[in-house]
């Protein structure tokens, strides 16, 4: 697989050593404007990386002391290694939120061996996800959907005292996530005849659930899945694809680094294909997991032309 850097560098490691995570319970968003405050002492939830992490903070509320390893200067997720900070994170914790399906199997490890009484919600296990899929969980709406009533379920057992409080919370962020519906909704009523390619499959579960067709190269998407460099066949059949303007648009991982990703960009700007940036983690400069994720999906809008 390719290497990402995602601002991986020293200042967000010492950042990271200090802290040993973020963390952020409250003004997490649209969702947290006017809500009521918590009635019991807040409970510690660490999760493992922000894309659930923002999610939790919004449903959580001010109920929760929510700590989330990797952040958007964490580096890349597949690769993380968990700091002594980190690790300390999931020992104080008394629920745990982890992506699994392999993508953080490092804070598995961490909470089996420091913390292995914590209630840990995991998305691949909430949506039974087999071993091998898509790892890329919280691009997948039905996922979200899934993972935020199992989060809040596990928030009442926690702390059974704030349960209409969760309730609330959980009203609140189902009603924040309307526009990022009805932008899929949107796209996925003028998506016939629309394709794509991408340069990785962080956005596939999204992209389907968009109703857009995959043309990346089998080869090529088979190299990434098993995270292998493609063929030099391979990347050329995806450079013809994109010269002949086969694919609608060119979807792009920024916090994806190399060459060939690079070469595709370039390959998809020189021959008219629209290029549409995602990313792997929550940015920090974006609010919440939804203006994230409807910005993202604006952009493919635009790009097929639908907006
Ligand atoms: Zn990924």
């Amino acid at each position: 697989m390719f290497k990402k850097t995602a601002g991986f560098g020293a200042v967000g490691l010492i950042a990271l050593l200090i802290a040993g995570c973020s963390s952020s319970s409250t003004d997490s968003g649209a969702a947290a404007s006017g809500a009521p405050s918590c009635p019991t002492a807040a409970t510690p939830v660490t999760v493992s990386v922000n894309q659930w992490g923002n999610i939790v903070e919004q449903l959580a509320g001010q109920c929760g002391s929510v700590s989330t390893v990797v952040t958007a200067s964490s580096g890349d997720p597949h690769d993380y290694e968990p700091t002594t900070g980190a690790i300390a994170a999931f020992s104080k914790a008394k629920m745990v939120v982890i992506n699994g399906a392999g993508y953080d199997e490092w804070a598995t490890k961490a909470v089996q061996a420091n913390n292995s009484s914590a209630d840990v919600v995991s998305a691949a296990t909430v949506n039974n996800v087999q071993p091998g899929a898509n790892p890329h969980l919280w691009y997948n709406p039905t996922y979200v959907t899934n993972m935020a009533n199992a989060i809040t379920a596990q928030l009442k057992v926690v702390a059974p005292d704030a349960s209409s409080y969760f309730d609330e919370r959980q009203s609140a962020f189902q009603a924040a996530m309307k526009p990022y519906f009805a932008e899929i909704d949107k796209i996925k009523g003028g998506a016939a005849g629309k394709t794509y390619g991408a340069t990785e499959s962080v956005f596939d579960y999204m992209a389907q659930a968009c109703g857009l067709v995959n043309l990346t190269p089998a080869g090529y998407q088979n190299s990434i899945t098993n995270e292998s460099e493609p063929a030099p066949g391979d990347i050329a059949a995806f450079n013809a694809d994109l010269t002949s303007k086969k694919m609608s648009v060119l979807i792009y991982n920024t916090q994806t680094e190399g060459s060939v990703p690079n070469q595709l960009v370039n390959k998809a700007n020189s021959s008219g294909v629209p290029v549409v940036n995602v990313t792997e983690t929550l940015p920090a400069d974006v609010g919440t997991f939804e203006q994230w994720q409807i910005s993202q999906l604006q952009s493919l809008s635009k790009a097929l032309g639908l907006s």
